[in-house]
C-alpha cells in the first residue's frame, strides 16, 4: 500500500493505492481512494510522523503485514520501531529524523463523539483539553447514504463552545472510504486529533471508552484493558508521537457515565443517539434510545409504562441487541432490568432480559475499577481520579475479583432456558418497524439525489463546502 498525502491550505488529502497483490476488498471493501479532511492548519505544519500514523489509519484494512507501508512522507526510526512493535507492520520510508517533541505546555486532546461517554470523558478531563470532532460530509456525487445524522453532535460541539471549552470541528469524508460505510479503523477518530497536534501543543489523545469496551465485558468476558488495541497495539505507536493514550472512563460502566452526565452542567451536551435530527431531540426508535431510556430510568427511578418500554425493544435491530449472545452491553441492561423489577415493574420481556443475565451486577457497576487509572498519562492520573471519585467510588477487592471474572459465555442451563424463552416472546411480539425503514431509506436516497441544495444547512461555518 502507498498512500499520498497533500497539505494544501485548509485540507489535508490521502490517496490510497494499493499494491499488486493487495487485497482492496480483503476484510471490507476499499470503496473510494481518496479522503480529505478540513482542517484549520497551515500546511508544513504537522510533524511528519503525525501524518505517517494518519495514512495508516486510513487505510489499515487494506494494509498487508507482509508489505512494507509506504507513504508520500518518511517516518523517523522511532516510529517506524513502534509500529513495528504495536500494529506489527513495516515502514517503507525511514530516515534518521527526530521524533516528535512533547511540547512542555502542553494540554491533552480528545476525540469527541457528542455521545454520554465522550462528554463523560471530558468532565473528567482538564478544563484546558481540546476536543476534535470528526464531521461526517459525503464526496461530491456520493449515492450511498446513511441513517446517521450529524447535526446534533455539532449542536453538541456548539454547547461545549459556550461553556468556554476549545473544540475543533473537523469535517470529512473518510467513512465512505470503505463499504459498507464506517471508519476503516476503530482509532479513524483520532485523524482530526492528530493533524492539530502540532499546532495546539497537545500532549495525550484521549477517548470515552467505558468500562464494557476497554475490558470488553460487552463481548461477553473479561479481556485486560492493558491487551487491548488502545494500549497493546497502538500505545507504543501514540507514546512515540509524544501522544500518550488517556481514557479516563476505562475503568466505570455506562451507568455511571450516565450518571456523570445527568449531574455535569456540561452533560447537556450529551447525545448517544447518532440519528436524531437535533441535540434534545433523539430518535426514540434506535437501540441506543433504548438503551438511554433504561439508563436514565434506573438513574432516576422514574419509569415509562411497560408498553411503552417493549415497544422500544421490539424494532428489528433493538430486538436482536437483546437475543445475542451475549446481549450488547449486557452487564448495563442485566442491572437496568433489576433496578426496574425491584421498583416494581411488570414488563415480561424486561424479566427475562433480567433472567438471563442472571445477578444483578450493580455493586460493582456504580464503582470505579481502580486497575485502570493506573494506564492514564502520569501527569493527568491524579487529577482525573480525583474528578473520577466524586462519582464513583473504588471497587472492593472482591468487587474487582468480580470484574475480572465476569464471563457469561459459559452454558448455563439457567440461561439457556431464558434465552428460549426470549425468543418465544419475541416470536410472538414481531418487529412493526419494517415499512418504516424501507420509508425512511427512501427519503434518505432522495435528499442525496437532490443534492446540495438540500444539504446546505449542513455547512459549518469556515466549511469551504463543495467543490
Ligand atoms: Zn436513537
Amino acid at each position: 500500500m502507498h498512500v499520498d498525502i497533500e497539505h494544501a491550505q485548509g485540507r489535508v488529502t490521502f490517496t490510497l493505492q494499493p499494491g499488486p497483490g493487495e487485497d482492496a476488498t480483503r476484510r471490507v471493501e476499499l470503496a473510494r481512494r481518496t479522503t480529505s479532511f478540513l482542517v484549520d492548519v497551515p500546511p508544513g505544519q504537522v510533524h511528519p510522523d503525525l501524518l505517517v500514523v494518519c495514512a495508516l489509519l486510513c487505510a489499515r484494512p487494506w494494509v498487508r503485514p507482509a508489505t512494507p507501508f509506504s507513504c508520500a512522507v518518511p517516518a523517523s526510526r522511532a516510529l517506524a520501531d513502534a509500529v513495528r512493535a504495536g500494529p506489527r507492520l513495516t515502514l517503507a520510508h525511514v530516515v534518521d529524523g527526530p521524533a516528535r517533541a512533547v511540547p512542555p505546555d502542553g494540554r491533552p486532546g480528545l476525540c469527541f463523539s457528542g455521545g454520554t461517554d465522550s462528554v463523560a470523558a471530558l468532565v473528567l478531563l482538564p478544563d484546558t483539553t481540546h476536543s476534535y470532532h470528526l464531521y461526517r460530509r459525503a464526496p461530491e456525487g456520493e449515492r450511498r447514504s446513511t441513517m446517521m445524522d450529524g447535526r446534533a453532535a455539532v449542536q453538541s460541539c456548539d454547547v461545549l463552545r459556550r461553556r468556554g471549552r476549545a473544540v475543533t470541528v473537523v469535517p470529512s469524508d473518510v467513512e465512505y472510504l470503505r463499504h459498507p460505510l464506517g471508519f476503516p479503523h476503530d482509532l479513524t477518530t483520532a485523524v482530526p486529533l492528530l493533524l492539530h497536534a502540532d499546532v495546539h501543543r497537545l500532549d495525550a489523545v484521549a477517548w470515552g471508552a467505558p468500562l464494557e469496551a476497554t475490558y470488553r465485558l460487552q463481548r461477553g468476558r473479561f479481556r485486560d484493558y492493558a491487551e487491548s488495541p488502545f494500549v497493546a497495539e497502538w500505545g507504543p505507536v501514540f507514546a512515540v508521537l509524544g501522544l500518550p493514550v488517556c481514557v479516563p472512563i476505562a475503568g466505570v460502566s455506562e451507568v455511571v457515565t450516565s450518571a456523570i452526565v445527568h449531574r455535569h452542567p456540561l452533560g447537556e451536551a450529551a447525545q448517544s443517539c447518532v440519528r436524531g435530527s437535533r441535540l434534545g431531540r433523539p430518535c426514540g426508535r434506535c437501540p441506543k434510545c433504548a438503551r438511554k431510556t433504561l439508563l436514565t430510568s434506573a438513574v432516576s427511578g422514574r419509569w415509562p409504562a411497560d408498553r411503552a418500554l417493549e415497544r422500544q425493544w421490539r424494532d428489528t435491530e433493538s430486538r436482536q441487541h437483546l437475543l445475542d449472545e451475549p446481549m450488547k452491553v449486557e452487564p448495563v441492561l442485566a442491572h437496568c432490568a433489576h433496578r426496574y423489577l425491584a421498583d416494581g415493574g411488570g414488563s415480561t420481556l424486561l424479566r427475562l432480559v433480567a433472567a438471563k443475565s442472571g445477578p444483578d451486577p450493580r455493586d460493582w457497576l456504580t464503582r470505579s475499577y481502580e486497575p485502570a487509572l493506573d494506564l492514564l498519562p502520569q501527569h493527568y492520573r491524579s487529577g482525573i481520579a480525583q474528578r473520577l471519585h466524586r462519582f464513583a467510588h473504588p471497587m472492593t477487592a472482591e468487587e474487582e475479583a468480580v470484574v475480572r471474572g465476569y464471563d457469561v459465555t459459559v452454558p448455563d442451563a439457567g440461561r439457556a432456558a431464558a434465552q428460549d424463552e426470549l425468543r418465544r416472546w419475541m416470536a410472538a411480539h414481531p418487529a412493526r418497524d419494517l415499512l418504516m425503514r424501507v420509508w425512511r431509506r427512501g427519503r434518505r436516497e432522495l435528499r442525496l439525489l437532490l443534492g446540495p441544495a438540500l444539504r446546505a444547512d449542513l455547512r459549518l461555518p469556515g466549511d469551504p463546502g463543495h467543490d
